[in-house]
């Protein structure tokens, strides 16, 4: 089930929740009662799908090429 971040543009609060894909979006914030409640795209598992991705994306890339941390070897070896 994915966590989703909300945050509240009128308060500044921000709270994850536990939703299924079916379930409709909070759009009601629970610190203050404000309708500016949005979820964010960067949510947790968002983050997590995204950076396995990119790790093997950097290993079909580039094999045999040291283990750079920033992703794609422009620091030429300094992030490592
Ligand atoms: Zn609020």
């Amino acid at each position: 089930m994915p966590i989703y971040e909300y945050r509240c543009t009128a308060c500044g609060a921000a709270k994850e929740h536990l939703q299924k894909m079916s379930d409709d979006p909070i759009a009601q914030c629970p610190a203050c009662g404000s309708a500016d409640y949005h979820k964010q795209l960067s949510a947790a598992g968002f983050q997590l799908k995204g950076s396995g991705w990119y790790e093997t994306d950097f290993k079909n890339s580039s094999s045999g090429g040291g283990g750079h941390s920033c992703g794609n070897g422009s620091c030429g070896g300094g992030c490592a």
